[in-house]
C-alpha cells in the first residue's frame, strides 16, 4: 500500500493536500453557481411558479448533481493501479514469458510494469495506462477511471454554458422590468454575483472543453496523454467504436453518459493482480 494513496475494495483515496484543496475548490465552484443560478436568479420566478423558473432550476441543478457525482467517482475510484510488490517469482511465473521476453519492474513500487503503465509520483503507484495526474479530481486518469473524468468534464462544459445563457437571458430581461421581479437580493449584489458567475463559467467552459475534447481524442486514437508527449508508438488494431466502448462501457447507450455506470474494469484480465 503506498504512503499516499489508499486502496482496498470500496476505496481509493490521494492523501494529497494539493490535490485534496483544489477538489473542495471545485465543489465551492459548483455550489456557487448552483446557488447564483437558482438562488439568486431563478428564485422569483421559482416562488411565482413559472414554468420557466421551475424547469431551469431543475435542469442546473440535475446537471450540477451529474457533475459532483462524476467528480466522485473520478476522485475515489482506483485510477488502474498495480499492486505494490506485485514482481514477484511466482508472479512473473504466471506471466508464462516466452525466452528473451523481458518484463519491467518500477523500482519504486516493487511492481511489474505492465505495458502502457506509468508511475505517478503523487499517486506513488503504477498506474495502467496513465494520461496524467489531474488535481482537480485529486487523482490520476488511468484506464479504470477515464470515464469519470470526461464525464467530469463535459458536465462542467454543460453547466458552464447553461450559467452563461441564463445570466446573459437575465440581464436582457431584467433591465426591462423592475429589478424586483428579477431578484430578491440588492441590485448591487446581485450583479456582483452574476458577474463572477459569468467570469467562471467561461474561464471553466473553455477550459473543460480543451480538456474533453483532448480525451475524446485520446481515446479514439487510444494514446494516453503520457505517450503523446512522448511519442511513442503503440501499434493499435481496435476501431474507433470499440476504443470508445472500452473506456464508456458496452454498446453505445445513455449508460456512456452516466456516472452512475463504472466502464468495464479490465482488473481480472491480469492474472497476478491479487498478491
Ligand atoms: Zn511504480
Ligand atoms: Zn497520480
Amino acid at each position: 500500500m503506498g504512503r499516499r494513496s489508499k486502496c482496498c475494495k470500496f476505496s481509493w483515496f490521494v492523501n494529497d493536500g494539493v490535490g485534496i484543496g483544489c477538489a473542495i475548490f471545485t465543489y465551492l465552484l459548483i455550489g456557487y453557481a448552483e446557488f447564483v443560478v437558482v438562488f439568486v436568479m431563478l428564485l422569483p420566478e421559482v416562488v411565482r411558479a413559472a414554468a420557466f423558473g421551475l424547469f431551469h432550476a431543475t435542469a442546473f441543478t440535475f446537471f450540477a448533481c451529474l457533475a459532483l457525482v462524476a467528480h466522485s467517482r473520478a476522485m475515489c475510484s482506483d485510477p488502474g493501479s498495480i499492486p505494490l510488490g506485485n514482481c514477484t517469482t511466482e508472479n512473473l511465473k504466471k506471466l508464462q514469458l516466452k525466452e528473451g521476453e523481458v518484463v519491467l519492474r518500477c523500482t519504486r513500487c516493487e511492481c511489474i510494469k505492465l505495458d502502457r503503465a506509468h508511475h505517478c509520483s503523487t499517486c506513488e503507484r503504477c498506474i495502467r495506462k496513465m494520461d496524467h495526474h489531474c488535481p482537480w479530481i485529486n487523482n490520476c486518469v488511468g484506464e479504470d477511471n477515464q470515464k469519470f473524468f470526461v464525464l467530469f468534464t463535459l458536465y462542467i462544459f454543460t453547466i458552464s454554458v447553461y450559467a452563461l445563457a441564463l445570466t446573459i437571458r437575465q440581464l436582457f430581461i431584467c433591465t426591462e422590468k423592475e429589478w424586483q421581479d428579477c431578484t430578491f437580493l440588492p441590485i448591487a449584489s446581485a450583479i456582483l454575483l452574476m458577474i463572477f458567475l459569468v467570469f467562471e463559467g467561461l474561464l471553466f467552459g473553455i477550459f473543460t472543453l480543451v480538456m474533453f475534447c483532448t480525451q475524446v481524442s485520446s481515446i479514439v486514437k487510444d494514446e494516453t496523454g503520457i505517450e503523446n508527449l512522448k511519442k511513442e508508438r503503440i501499434s493499435r488494431k481496435n476501431t474507433v467504436y470499440e476504443n470508445l466502448q472500452d473506456v464508456f462501457g458496452g454498446y453505445f447507450s445513455i449508460s456512456w453518459f452516466s456516472p452512475f455506470s463504472s466502464g468495464p474494469s479490465r482488473r481480472a484480465s491480469y492474472a497476478f493482480h491479487e498478491v
